[in-house]
């Protein structure tokens, strides 16, 4: 497989920009570092009504005729504006454990409500006791006639604030070993009992805690087996780690820093760029960029046969949020006292791109499988070393 860009998607790029152009409100960027909110409903519906959001589908699921790519380029222009999609990515997930598992009346009735824009989901996973081991969970559903009632409270259930539904990991059997008596559900955000407080993060997210209160959902809202949640939770895991929604963009610390350090001078005259260990340092971020890049080219060529990466998944997000860190920490060390101008600050360098990014790399290697735990899947799924807790 050829990794690199081909000319089609440059030709994309040019169009995608100029849907961008006509389409995007830059004033939309500021609103999401203001509220917090990774998700910009009125951008949402108008990549919605031009079929964007549907791209790649198959069309018994409301796929059109969209090209992929173009979709994918104008994810890009619209992320290099400073644009999140956190609750598109959260939803495309959910989609595709949907494809994998769901019933076929399940595929009909929520894959295309989403790429309409009608269904956004977020992940009900986290709970205040459990985060990393999230089979841990206290939520319970409990069957009654044609319903479940859902009690209890998740943690950082991120863009439920707008979204439609949350994607709930809950208990259906309390007797049952921890990993067995999981089931996972989609609950409306507007049903009786559900309530939501939001919580600030680090990297500037409002992310929010949720509570169930005899939340009533019915059985058609169950996605796979009663009792199956975890190996629904599986598949659904390794889109979050690995696997590319087209909203996923990688960062371009190396050209922004690289664009500041041609223009920045030194008290002397000099271009920052014209010191050589500035440019070496840019250089590195550069290469692990690719290295990000391409593993996340990785997993969608192995998606796209088919395949549901394993290990590799956690390969790509383990590497992709260290290597975060890292690049902006040289960033931060680079610029200096401009580097820690914030957002919206005048003259903060990339639009206050460094700040924000120093923040927000930290948060990246928590959510999705924080790295010490990821370290340990690859050291027991790809390495083949011993587990280093009890067996399921
Ligand atoms: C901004 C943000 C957004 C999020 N969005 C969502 C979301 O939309 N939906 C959702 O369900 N969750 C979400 N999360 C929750 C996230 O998945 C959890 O925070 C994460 O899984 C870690 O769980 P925890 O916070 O309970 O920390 P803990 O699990 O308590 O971990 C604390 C520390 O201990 C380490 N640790 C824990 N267990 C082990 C072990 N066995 N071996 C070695 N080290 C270990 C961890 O690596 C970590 O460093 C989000 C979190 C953040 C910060």
């Amino acid at each position: 497989m050829d990794f690199w860009e081909s000319d089609d998607l440059a030709e994309h790029r040019e169009a995608a920009r100029a849907w961008v152009k006509a389409n995007v409100r830059p004033e939309w960027v500021g609103e999401q570092h203001r509220s917090g909110c990774h998700q910009t409903m009125e951008l949402h519906a108008l990549l919605a009504r031009d079929g964007l959001l549907a791209a790649g589908w198959a069309p018994e699921y409301g796929g059109g005729d969209v090209d992929p790519d173009f979709a994918r380029a104008v994810f890009d222009e619209c992320a290099r504006m400073g644009l999140h999609f956190d609750g598109w990515a959260t939803t495309t997930m959910v989609l595709h454990t949907i494809d994998h598992i769901g019933t076929q009346e399940q595929k009909r009735r929520y894959i295309p409500a989403a790429l309409r824009g009608e269904l956004l989901v977020a992940l009900g996973y986290s709970e205040p006791d459990s985060g990393s081991d999230v089979a841990a969970a206290k939520t319970t559903a409990v069957r009654d006639g044609a319903e479940w009632v859902i009690n209890g409270q998740k943690m950082f259930t991120s863009t439920a604030q707008v979204c439609s539904h949350v994607f709930v990991l809950a208990r259906t059997d309390p007797d049952a070993p921890k990993h067995r008596g999981l089931s996972l559900f989609l609950v409306p955000t507007d049903a009786p009992g559900f309530e939501l407080q939001p919580i600030r993060t680090l990297g500037g997210q409002v992310t929010n805690a949720t509570f169930y209160t005899d939340v009533r959902v019915p059985h058609d809202a169950l996605i796979g087996e009663v009792d199956q949640g975890w190996n629904v939770m599986r598949v659904a895991l390794v889109y979050e780690r690995g696997v590319s929604s087209p909203t996923s963009v990688e960062r371009t610390v190396a050209d922004d820093l690289a664009a500041w350090a041609r223009g920045a001078r030194r008290p002397d005259g000099t271009a920052v760029l014209d010191d050589p260990l500035v440019a070496e340092r840019i250089g590195r971020i550069a290469v692990e960029e690719e290295v990000s890049r391409l593993l996340s080219h990785w997993m969608n060529w192995h998606a796209a046969k088919g395949g549901v990466p394993g290990p590799e998944g956690s390969m790509r997000k383990l590497f992709w949020s260290e290597a975060g860190n890292r690049h902006y920490a040289e960033a931060l060390d680079i610029l200096g006292a401009e580097g820690v101008l914030a957002p919206e600050a005048p003259g903060a360098p990339a639009g206050g791109a460094f700040e924000h990014g120093f923040r927000n790399a930290v948060v990246t290697t928590i959510y999705g499988g924080a790295s010490e735990i990821l370290r340990d899947i690859i050291a027991e799924r790809r390495l083949g070393l011993p587990r280093s807790r009890p067996a399921l």
